[in-house]
């Protein structure tokens, strides 16, 4: 397995306002990491992960990278792993979901003015990107979140994706402290939401739980209200 440790090298920025690119190899680590993991599990994904939902969606969530068993091997941003369960569930209480599940790239789950995606779009190894990756992915990162509508919202899920959503809107994350439930301001109606990331781990010692994390959706939702885009939700 690659190791994070070693030096990370990085292809020059890809064109710029390209949001995907499903053969990008710019992080070596990450494409040698990616090539091992198809050749084990031939039915996989095994590329970067595009997200998922509406381009120009007024709620944009930002995960940190595609799991393994989940998103790397569905092809799908949180489908079929752990953390999906309750973040389809909370989408889908709020408005932003036709359905509550979405285990399976198959499953007929819309999203409905929402839009997911991830700070990393390729597996890492061990969950751990590397900074040098999460600079070199935020170029896509920054052309999806060009979309957002003023008024919206993003919810970061986690400190990584809290700085690369920060780093995307050209704000330096060091000026805003992720907390779980804090909201940032970014200028023209849009807010920035943190949540811890609904992971297995999170989940399962109650750092997260579902009610705080439907607290934080909750929060959004509202937000968008107030910024005068209530469709009725
Ligand atoms: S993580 Fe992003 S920049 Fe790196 S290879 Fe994958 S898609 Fe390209």
């Amino acid at each position: 397995m690659p190791d994070a440790t070693q030096t990370t090298a990085i292809l020059p920025d890809p064109a710029p306002g390209a949001e995907y690119d499903q053969d990008c190899a710019r992080c070596a680590r990450l494409a040698s990491f990616l090539a091992e993991v198809r050749g084990r599990n031939p039915g996989y994904f095994c590329r970067p992960v595009p997200p998922f939902g509406p381009a120009g969606a007024r709620l944009v969530v930002v995960g940190l990278a595609p799991g393994m068993h989940g998103a790397n091997a569905s092809g799908r941003p949180f489908t079929g792993d752990h953390a999906g369960i309750l973040l389809y569930a909370t989408l889908h209480a709020h408005g932003f979901a036709t359905q509550a599940e979405g285990a399976r790239r198959d499953d007929g789950l819309a999203l409905l003015d929402c839009r997911v995606t991830n700070a990393v779009k390729c597996l890492p190894p061990d969950n751990k990107p590397s900074p040098a990756e999460v600079r070199a992915c935020n170029g896509y990162l920054a052309a999806d979140l060009a979309r957002l509508p003023d008024g919206g919202a993003v919810l970061a899920l986690g400190r990584i994706a809290h700085d690369a959503a920060l780093r995307a809107f050209g704000q330096k994350p060091a000026r805003f402290a992720f907390a779980h439930g804090a909201r940032h301001a970014l200028g023209r109606g849009r807010a920035l939401f943190d949540s811890y990331h609904c992971s297995r781990y999170n989940t399962n010692t109650r750092r997260l739980t579902a009610a705080m994390f439907d607290a934080v959706i909750a929060a959004a939702a509202r937000h968008l209200r107030e910024a005068g885009a209530d469709d009725g939700r």
